[in-house]
């Protein structure tokens, strides 16, 4: 027998999940919320608010140390892991526990434990089954292995422990040159560990546009983290406390040794043993839930969001899709239509896009015009001693619609949230260029970036 009958079941606390439980309370549904570790899911828990935390803190260490530039002597700076550990904890503690605290406010009921769907219209978690009419199934994904490197939780790792070493590594090897490993690697190169990348492809960071990924690079290069580009990673052997890594590039084999092994190759959608497969939902050969446009699978009532939908794996698509299946399931009329979809890289400059690169203008047969801004021309980056990168801006060459921005530069993080509101909106370059943006800021940038698409940037001379 059921042990209540609920309006809708939601399965994963992630940034999808919870985001659909509070928005599904707002329309009246009465909500079961099941989680099987900790409320926020991967991205408060281990995901991008612990290695953000630990990103600034970093940034901090070294901005202090570089403080002479200001003309600010600095001494008897120390770095305390321990510290620095509870600053992160803090900071995840405080906002789960703040997202616990809004889903009481909400009266959403919150179930501890682990999910198995048992029926169309049934979930049990730990013996106890929980009726529903609708059912969203929210649970992420977890870190990939590969051959030769399993996780033993000490040497070598995921990210989940790499973002809670009790001391600062003394060497560190990534393997995987993507945003996960990179923002992870760059923020212990930051505290002084000595960092070496290993990436299978020809370019850090697969897949974003590699104009910006060369201003990473550089400043990679800067502090000194060893990249190996095109390098495989094959076994490793415990010596001596430490890993010897063998790999394979370019230039044949060598061994590398370091304290620490995170394996950052990608992730792997949470999609089995969930009882899924045996109700008919369908789930495509890389372990992604299938859904339409309105977050449905092919079984009736039952919904998927977040990383287990599928690609981009980020926390805001994840709760952009918890927003249209909790409207779809209230009866709204909504699907998930969004043109612009930013990512963000946390690496120092911070990378951030959003809408087409050039190169896949180019392959969608768009013709476009660019405008390019450097920070070097801005006054407020200057002020802030970090004008390294620029914003680009590519708009359709007939209609001047915005088809896409990369920002690789300061604050890149938040300045792409003006960028992502202009192509949703179908903004011309021309809207951003003729929008007054106050001074001195880093937004002014956009503005002139979007100028210089008519090559009329004040502040720079134009082609
Ligand atoms: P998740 O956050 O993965 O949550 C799923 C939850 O479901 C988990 O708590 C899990 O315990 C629970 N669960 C799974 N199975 C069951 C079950 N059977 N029963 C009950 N509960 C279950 N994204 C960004 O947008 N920006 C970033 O800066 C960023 N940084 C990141 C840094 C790192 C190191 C990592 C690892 C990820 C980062 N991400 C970032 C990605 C982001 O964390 C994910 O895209 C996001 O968490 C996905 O949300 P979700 O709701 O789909 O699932």
């Amino acid at each position: 027998m059921a042990r209540h009958k609920v309006d809708v079941a939601v399965v994963g606390t992630g940034p999808g999940g919870y985001v659909a439980a509070i928005r599904l309370a707002q329309y009246g549904k009465k909500v079961a919320l099941i989680e099987k570790e900790n409320v926020g899911g991967v991205c408060l828990n281990v995901g991008c608010i612990p290695s953000k935390a630990l990103i600034c803190a970093s940034e901090t260490f070294r901005h202090i140390q570089e403080a002479e530039n200001f003309g600010l002597t600095v001494k008897g700076l120390e770095l305390n892991p321990k510290k620095l550990q509870e600053w992160k904890s803090g900071v995840v503690h405080k906002l789960t526990g703040g997202v616990a605290q809004l889903l009481k406010m909400n009266k959403v009921e919150l179930i501890r434990g682990e999910a198995v769907f048992s029926g169309r219209r049934e979930v049990t978690v730990a013996k106890e089954k929980i009726a529903f009419d609708a059912a969203i199934v929210a649970t992420g994904s977890r870190p990939l292995e590969i051959p030769g490197f399993a996780f033993d939780g000490k040497t070598v790792v995921s990210s989940t422990e790499a973002l809670e070493f009790a001391d600062i590594p003394k060497s560190l090897l990534v393997i995987g040159g993507g945003y996960i490993g990179l923002e992870i690697g760059s923020l212990y190169a930051a505290l002084g560990t000595t960092v070496t990348v290993v990436e299978m492809t020809p370019m850090l960071l697969p897949g974003t546009d590699p104009d910006l990924v060369e201003r990473v690079a550089r400043e990679v290069k800067k502090r000194k983290v060893q990249v190996l580009l095109e390098t495989k990673a094959l076994s490793w052997k415990s010596i001596k406390g430490k890993a010897e890594v063998a790999v394979e590039g370019k230039n044949g084999r060598q061994t590398l040794e370091a304290e620490k092994v995170l394996v950052a190759v990608g992730r792997t959608p949470n999609s089995k043993d969930l009882g899924l497969e045996s109700l008919g939902v369908q789930i495509d050969s890389r372990g992604f839930i299938k859904v339409d446009v309105q977050l449905k699978t092919i079984v009736d009532g039952i919904y998927a969001i977040g990383d287990v939908a599928g690609q981009p794996m980020l926390a805001h698509k994840a709760s952009k899709e918890g927003l249209v299946a909790a409207g779809v399931i209230a009866g709204k009329k909504m699907i998930y239509d969004v043109k612009a979809m930013p990512a963000v890289i946390f690496t120092t400059p911070e990378i951030a896009t959003v809408g087409l690169t050039e190169a896949e203008a180019k392959a969608k047969g768009k013709k476009y015009k660019l405008g390019k801004f450097p920070f070097a021309a801005s006054g407020k980056a200057l002020a802030m001693g970090a004008a390294e990168g620029f914003v680009k801006i590519l708009a359709d060459e007939k209609t001047d619609v915005v088809l896409g921005v990369g920002i690789v530069g300061p604050e890149a993080s938040s300045l792409i949230g003006e960028a992502a509101l202009a192509i949703e909106m179908g903004a011309r370059a021309q809207d951003v260029a003729l929008t007054v943006h106050p001074h001195p800021t880093l937004t002014e940038t956009l503005m002139e970036a979007a100028e210089a698409v008519e090559g009329q940037a004040i502040h720079i001379m134009n082609r």
